[in-house]
Formats: structure tokens, C-alpha cells, sequence
């Protein structure tokens, strides 16, 4: 399924297989989950895609052909770090998801929303037997973004999550299993996602603009909302961290200092490092995360954006060729 230009639906073409380069990998895809950086993409929200694009970036996949790292009809993901320089201050320094040179999947090269893909094969990740395709594949982003955003949040115990979709749900999880305490915020009024985030193991779960019963340590966002980081400000306590999980957001609405008083942060979580991918997946193999995945088939691509847009998706949409 292939973007040729912003905000026009993705085009189902027959192309040949890709080439794999020195270093790649030719991936026969299995599954590839929808992101709501693929809604940003197709929308036109951030700056400079290839096009025409394939999107996709989490890629549950076997290999076909090429490399060394792993063998012939081994299973592997690709997430959205789709390669970097390795020389960069950056890179140099542990934080390769900041590199200037950075190549994203479904982004700067053709991702999974296709039947064949190909992927460096040091940015590749071995994945636990745990998950079959379908569940796999929301693990590399929603899954990755989720976890590098909790990490952020420091030691915080009493953790708000804001937008209960697909990396909020699987965070949730692993939160809860570090010992934290969970308070979900869905939009007002969404009865079924607050049951969704109870169901999980949330101890409360509310509207956005309610207050929860007592305050957080750390907030996460994953709604593409900017008002609510002064929103999810009000609800930290002092010396608390909010973090603001996705690639975009609309304008933050300007708020009283008085917010941001008392040591409350905000920060971003740009991307992600290897070392996120692989102490996540680890977690994921340990402790059996519940996935909630829909599936579509691939050619519906844009019935699943779509229904990411409005919300309809409960957990994670994933493609299968
Ligand atoms: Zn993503
Ligand atoms: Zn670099």
C-alpha cells in the first residue's frame, strides 16, 4: 500500500520485491501494526517523507534472504529506528534516537505495509516465541515508545496515562508489574476505554478532564493533544515528570507558571535506542503481556487509519498480508 501525496487515501499497488543492500535483510512480511505516526505521515503532519511511501514501522517479518545476524525463516521485527551513522555526537553518547542522520521506517525508506520489505539487519530484533504475528507486531512500537516513555518517567509510582490506546495499554502492564500504581485518562466521557484501562489493572480511570483521586509522579501522554500537558501538570504532584510520548501534538495552550513549580518537568521521548528495543522485548518475554490487537487485511489500510482516527481501534491495528 503505497502514499503518493499527503491526505490522499494509499494506493494498493503490485511492485516487485525490494533489493536488499549490503547489511539488509529481505523480509517476507507477517504482520505490520498500525501507528498513529502513520496517521501523522499520511496526514501530512510531519515534515519530509519519501514519497511515494510505503508506511508501516512494526514489522513482524521472516527472512528471506541476506545477512549474518540471523538465519534463513528466522522471525524478526523492524520498529521505527531504521538506521543511524553511528559516528554523530548522538551515537557517540548512547542516544542514538537523537542522531542527525537518522533513517526512519515508513518514514525515509519503504516500511511493512507491503508484502515484502527490506531492514538493516543490525536494527533488527529477535522476538520473544510468546506472541504470533498479530500480537508481535504492536510490541515494536506502541510497545518500544511505551516503554523508553515510562522509563523517562523515572521512579515515579503513581503513573497517569493519558489516551488509552495502543501503547498506553501495553504500558499499563508493565508498569503495574514494576509495582506502580496506574490512573488512566481517556477522552471524556469514553465509558468503554475506562473499562478497557480498569480491565487492565488501572485502580482508576476517568476523563481527561477530571482529576484522579490522588496525585501522580509521572504522566504519560499519548494522545496528539498539546492541552494536555498542562492538563496532566495540574494532576503531578511536585517533583513530578510528564512525558509526552508521540511524534506530534497540536499547540501546548499557554498555563501559570504555578504549574511547572515545585520541580514538575516536562519532557519528549524522541524515537527510540536498540537498548530500548531489547530490554522491552525482554519484559515482553517474561512476563506474557495480554495484546489487544484487530486485524485488517492488508489492502484495508486505509479503513484501519481511518479507524484509528476515530478512535474505533481498541489496543493495536495490525496488517496482515
Ligand atoms: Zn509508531
Ligand atoms: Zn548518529
Amino acid at each position: 500500500m503505497v502514499l503518493h501525496e499527503h491526505r490522499t487515501p494509499l494506493r494498493l499497488e503490485d511492485r516487485p520485491a525490494p533489493e536488499p543492500g549490503p547489511g539488509q535483510l529481505l523480509l517476507r512480511v507477517r504482520a505490520c501494526a498500525v501507528c498513529r505516526t502513520d496517521l501523522h505521515i499520511v496526514d501530512g503532519e510531519l515534515p519530509r517523507p519519501k514519497l511515494p511511501l510505503v508506511p508501516g514501522h512494526q514489522i513482524v517479518a521472516t527472512v528471506e534472504q541476506g545477512g549474518n545476524r540471523f538465519a534463513r525463516g528466522a522471525r524478526v521485527g523492524v520498529g521505527w529506528l531504521g538506521w543511524t551513522d553511528g559516528t554523530c555526537h548522538y551515537c557517540r553518547t548512547a542516544r542514538e534516537n537523537l542522531c542527525d542522520q537518522a533513517r526512519f521506517t515508513g518514514y525515509d525508506v519503504d516500511g511493512g505495509y507491503a508484502e515484502y520489505a527490506v531492514a538493516d539487519e543490525r536494527f533488527c530484533f529477535a522476538l520473544p516465541d510468546a506472541y504470533d504475528d498479530l500480537h508481535a507486531a504492536p510490541l515494536l512500537c506502541a510497545g518500544l515508545i511505551g516503554y523508553r516513555t515510562l522509563r523517562l518517567a523515572g521512579e515515579a509510582e503513581r503513573i497517569g496515562i493519558y489516551g488509552f490506546g495502543a501503547a498506553a495499554h501495553l504500558v499499563a502492564q508493565v508498569a503495574l508489574h514494576q509495582g506502580r500504581r496506574v490512573f488512566a485518562f481517556t477522552k471524556p466521557g469514553d465509558a468503554d476505554g475506562q473499562r478497557f484501562a480498569r480491565e487492565l489493572g488501572a485502580e482508576w480511570a476517568g476523563g481527561s478532564d477530571e482529576m484522579p483521586p490522588e496525585q501522580l509522579d509521572g504522566a504519560l501522554i499519548f494522545a496528539p493533544v498539546g492541552a494536555l500537558i498542562p492538563a496532566a501538570l495540574r494532576a503531578t504532584a511536585k517533583g513530578g515528570t510528564v512525558v509526552a510520548g508521540g511524534i506530534h501534538m497540536s499547540d501546548v495552550p499557554g498555563f501559570p507558571y504555578e504549574l511547572l513549580w515545585g520541580e514538575r518537568a516536562v519532557r519528549s521521548v524522541a524515537n527510540l535506542t536498540r537498548d530500548d528495543g531489547h530490554a522491552f522485548l525482554a519484559i515482553a518475554g517474561l512476563m506474557k503481556l495480554r495484546v489487544e490487537a484487530q486485524r485488517f487485511p492488508l489492502e484495508q489500510a486505509n479503513i484501519a487509519l481511518e479507524s484509528l482516527r476515530k478512535g474505533k481501534v481498541r489496543g493495536a491495528a495490525v496488517l496482515l498480508p
